[in-house]
């Protein structure tokens, strides 16, 4: 650690949990965000000014007004660029901790990328906002012995529960299968803001924990907070399950992608495709459809206004067709428009 960065993190450096060792791993320390939604851009946020060194920042979604009052890290000039999340993230950190390497995936986490984008994690934060995605993290966090910490909130209502392999229950153990039928989302059901950076700390804190080298601090509990209507409550995860397929077996389902659907729900009246593993030249495909709709791009995604339905595209072949939660519209859109 150089003398600015002694000044810099003095205060943190002060605290006795953390200390001048733990700083020095911090700075060392490579942590990934999986969806850099509310949670995700707090937890970067949280780690870039902390002095994790490396953060490697994972979405798939670009930035829109109706973000702005709950993702501390985006601006108004974001959505209005369409940027994509983990873009407009990385840039955000450079003008906050311009030490910090970032690297800003714009892409769907699934079974066959998950070892290039997780891999050589010392930490794994979840910012997700679905279960097959955190099904996914749990089987790939336990099969690599990574920590991974669970997070998850909507409406004023929000929880956290740490995982640290081969010491505590894992998802699984707890939740041996995602919860069936429609679930709500910050999309259906609203959300107030300050539970977001509420259960976000409590993750961030764990993180920190891990990474500075003190990862035997982490309590093994679940929190659960209410800001509106209850209180903040902890309950001990329950113990490990021999019988739990990821831990206890190690069949990582998931991970071997037989529970993967091709095309997938996003929120209110959009649905995701990602079924075609293409590369896709944005530039070439912006000059195919400018005849027939409105057509945006930026480098990063082209955005395409037909009917009622607008079509998202990204240069790795997905699209999210919003306009529909019709999976064989949104399907038959991409064809028509894309190209399969
Ligand atoms: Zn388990």
């Amino acid at each position: 650690m150089n003398a600015a960065d002694r000044q810099r993190y003095s205060r943190q450096i002060l605290f006795p949990g953390i200390g001048e060792q733990g700083q020095e791993a911090l700075l060392a320390s490579h942590a990934v965000v999986v969806g850099c939604g509310a949670l995700g851009s707090f937890h970067v946020a949280a780690l870039a000014r902390a002095g994790v060194g490396r953060i490697t920042i994972i979405d798939r979604d670009y930035v829109e007004p109706s973000n702005l009052h709950r993702q501390w890290l985006f601006e108004e000039s974001d959505a209005a660029e369409s940027l994509p999340k983990a873009a407009a993230a990385a840039r955000r950190v450079a003008l906050i901790n311009s030490a910090v390497e970032t690297r800003a995936i714009v892409a769907d986490l699934t079974a066959r990328n998950a070892e290039e984008l997780l891999g050589g994690a010392g930490v794994i934060l979840d910012g997700t906002d679905n279960f097959e995605a955190r099904y996914l993290v749990n089987d790939f966090a336990v099969s690599r012995g990574i920590p991974w910490i669970y997070g998850a909130a909507v409406g004023s209502y929000g929880l956290a529960m740490p995982v640290i392999p081969d010491r505590t229950a894992c998802l699984r153990c707890v939740y041996p299968d995602p919860p069936s039928g429609v679930q709500p989302t910050c999309d259906t059901a609203g959300v107030l803001n300050a539970i977001i950076s509420a259960v976000a700390s409590v993750q961030v804190a764990d993180a920190l924990k891990i990474l500075c080298g003190c990862a035997s601090q982490v309590q093994p509990r679940i929190t659960t907070i209410d800001l509106w209507y209850g209180g903040i409550r902890q309950i001990d995860i329950p113990a490990r399950d021999p019988e739990c397929p990821a831990c206890g077996r190690r069949e990582f389902s998931w991970l071997e992608e037989r529970r993967r659907p091709p095309v997938t729900l996003c929120g209110r009246n959009a649905v995701q495709v990602h079924e075609r593993e293409q590369s896709i030249d944005l530039t070439e495909l912006g000059s195919r459809l400018a005849p027939l709709g409105e057509v945006r791009a930026n480098e990063f995604a082209l955005r395409f206004r037909i009917d009622a339905y607008e079509m998202t595209i990204f240069p790795d072949g997905r699209a999210i067709v919003k306009g529909t939660s019709d999976e064989s519209v949104a399907r038959s859109l991409y064809a028509r428009y894309v190209g399969s």
